[in-house]
Formats: C-alpha cells, sequence, structure tokens
C-alpha cells in the first residue's frame, strides 16, 4: 500500500513526502515539475513526472503501486494571477482536481486528502474564523478551491471514499534540518519577499497597505510552518484510517501577526534592517484572517512544534540564504 501525492516536487508537498517518509509512508509523487524541482523529492519517494489530469497515467499509477490514499498538493496558487487568468485557475485547481477524482473513484482508493485554503472565506466577519463560517472566496482562487471542496464533498457521498479539506493559513518556513524549502524564484509570499529583500534578492520590499482598521494600519495574517502542516496532514490520514466520516479543517495557529511585525522578524533574522518601502493596499486583502483551529488540535491531536514567527523566519531565512548563495556561486 502508498500514499499518492501529487504536486510533491513543490513547497508544501516535498515536506509532506519528508513526513510520510519520516513516518514509514511508502510514497509515489505525481508532479508535471511546472513549478516544482526534482531535487527538492526526497530519494527515498519514487517520482512519475506527469499530470493529475492524465485519468490513465493517474489509474496505472494507482494500481501498479497499491495507492491507498491521494494527497492532492498539485494546482496554481497566485491570487493575483487567479483574477487576470481565472480559467487556468479552474483548469488546475478544479477541472484537473476532477479528473483526479474519477481515476480515484475508479481504481477503489480509499482516502482522499485535499489541500484547500483560506481563501474559501474571503473576508471574514469576525476572526478568528471557524470552519463553518460563510465561504464567500474573493478570487478565483478562492472559487476554484471551493469548487473542488464541493465535488468531494459529493463524490464520497456517492462513492466509497473519505476526504479531508484542509483549509491553509499563511504557510511559510522551511524544513527545519535546511533539506528543502520554497524554492519558486517568482513566488509572491510576504515572508520570501522579505527574505529576499534582506539578502539583496531584490532591492526592495513594499508594504502593501498601511490604513488597514488593525493596531498599526498594516494586514494581519496567521502564519504557519510547513512542517507542522505536513504534521496536521498526517494526522488527518490516520484519523480517516481508523475513523469512518470526512474532515473539513483550517491549519493554523490561531493567533495573527502584522506585516510590518514579520518585517520586524526578517531584520532579526538577518541582523540588517533593508529597504521597506510603504504602498497602496493591493486588491483582495483582507485587513485580517486568523484561523479559528480547534478541530485539528482538538479531533487529531495535533500539537504544533514551529508556533514561533521569529523561528519560522529564521528556517525561511536559511533557505532563501542558501538558494542566493548558490546562485550566486553558479
Ligand atoms: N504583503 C506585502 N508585501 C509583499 C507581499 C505581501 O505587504 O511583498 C502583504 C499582503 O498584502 C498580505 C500579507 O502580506 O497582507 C500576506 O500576503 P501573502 O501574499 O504572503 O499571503 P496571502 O495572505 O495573500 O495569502
Amino acid at each position: 500500500m502508498s500514499i499518492l501525492v501529487t504536486g510533491g516536487a513543490g513547497y508544501i508537498g516535498s515536506h509532506m513526502v519528508l513526513e510520510l517518509i519520516s513516518a514509514g509512508e511508502e510514497v509515489v509523487v505525481l508532479d508535471n515539475l511546472t513549478t516544482g524541482f526534482r531535487a527538492s523529492v526526497a530519494k527515498e519517494a519514487k517520482l512519475v513526472i506527469g499530470d493529475i489530469g492524465d485519468q490513465e497515467l493517474v489509474e496505472q499509477i494507482i494500481r501498479e503501486h497499491g495507492v491507498e490514499a491521494v494527497i492532492h498538493f498539485a494546482g496554481s496558487i497566485i491570487v493575483p494571477e487567479s483574477v487576470t487568468d481565472p480559467l487556468k485557475y479552474y483548469s488546475n485547481n478544479t477541472a484537473k482536481s476532477r479528473d483526479l477524482l474519477a481515476a480515484c473513484v475508479a481504481c477503489g482508493v480509499k482516502h482522499f486528502i485535499f489541500s484547500s485554503s483560506a481563501a474559501v472565506y474571503g473576508n471574514p466577519e469576525t476572526n478568528p474564523v471557524f470552519e463553518d463560517a460563510r465561504l464567500e472566496p474573493v478570487s478565483p482562487y478562492g472559487t476554484s478551491k471551493l469548487m473542488t471542496e464541493l465535488m468531494l464533498r459529493d463524490v464520497s457521498a456517492a462513492h466509497d471514499i473519505s476526504y479531508a479539506a484542509l483549509r491553509y493559513f499563511n504557510v511559510a518556513g522551511a524544513d527545519p534540518r535546511g533539506r528543502i524549502g520554497q524554492s519558486t524564484p517568482e513566488a509572491t509570499h510576504l515572508i520570501k519577499v522579505a527574505c529576499q529583500a534582506a539578502l539583496g534578492a531584490r532591492p526592495f520590499m513594499e508594504v502593501y497597505g498601511t490604513d488597514y482598521p488593525t493596531g498599526d494600519g498594516t494586514c494581519i495574517r496567521d502564519y504557519i510552518h510547513v512542517s507542522d502542516l505536513a504534521r496536521a496532514h498526517l494526522l488527518a490520514l490516520v484519523h480517516m484510517r481508523e475513523n469512518s466520516g470526512n474532515i473539513v479543517m483550517n491549519c493554523g495557529y490561531g493567533r495573527g501577526f502584522s506585516v510590518l511585525e514579520v518585517v520586524k522578524a526578517v531584520e532579526k533574522a538577518a541582523g540588517h534592517g533593508f529597504d521597506v518601502r510603504m504602498a497602496p493596499r493591493r486588491a483582495g486583502d483582507p485587513a485580517a484572517i486568523v484561523a479559528g483551529a480547534g478541530f485539528v488540535r482538538d479531533v487529531l491531536g495535533w500539537k504544533p512544534e514551529h508556533d514561533d514567527l521569529c523561528e519560522i523566519v529564521a528556517h525561511a531565512y536559511a533557505w532563501e540564504h542558501r538558494l542566493v548563495t548558490s546562485k550566486s556561486a553558479a
């Protein structure tokens, strides 16, 4: 029996592969390497290069490796891009998830874990936001994730497959042992961008909006360490093996930090300041979003190991430093 990880050469997927391997699982990765990296896949896992929309290939992998569960990360993740190119998101995140699910149903896969997003909530009315809050995505990215959640709900009602939809808050950091991290050069996420600015890999960074109704006027987010997030998936898998029913859960720590607090943490990791410019708001950003994260702790027994902004930033910084120095040595 094995676990199929789609997008296992990407940022979160490659951390998931490490977590599964250290738990003694057999792992097959399916990744088309458009944004993932072959080198990010642990050598103990089998890597198949291909597309999740290729139903014939997926069925062949499931049969050949006796796949019991699929953990599905493959997809597109840039929110502003989803606004300008929504069809890309409905294709990569929704339509191809449908094809992947069809292969799972055809081959009798038991469990399906889906990387959903806090973007399904849009602008929450209150914080922390719990799983039963109104689902009103404000970007095609969020809608594409919500559509897949709905598809999972209907498919699991009709077929013998259970699912877990994990709604991620702001995933950051890198493997504490420095083996892997966020390697996509064009990533737009705050902690990565700030680390790049601190390391001189970009000339400056911008703070998008300083007039939000928050303590210091900048947006508040719940930053979760990627290794803690991978552990939450493993616990969901264990739970699904032992219990019937489906899981829809937030993945965050339940506390938030402002953009300026993140910048300060990056200055601390770097040991110096860097060029930070105040800029107008970015379209579609909610002022604050923090996870109501009771389920993952109380039901799955999740005990985060890296719930510390300085530690998250230090791991991200160390990885970025490695990328920058290996690039300048090449
Ligand atoms: N942000 C920023 N400058 C950047 C990137 C992000 O000020 O270069 C802000 C962004 O407006 C948001 C927060 O940082 O308030 C987190 O953004 P990110 O893109 O990391 O994640 P999101 O919350 O959009 O998923």
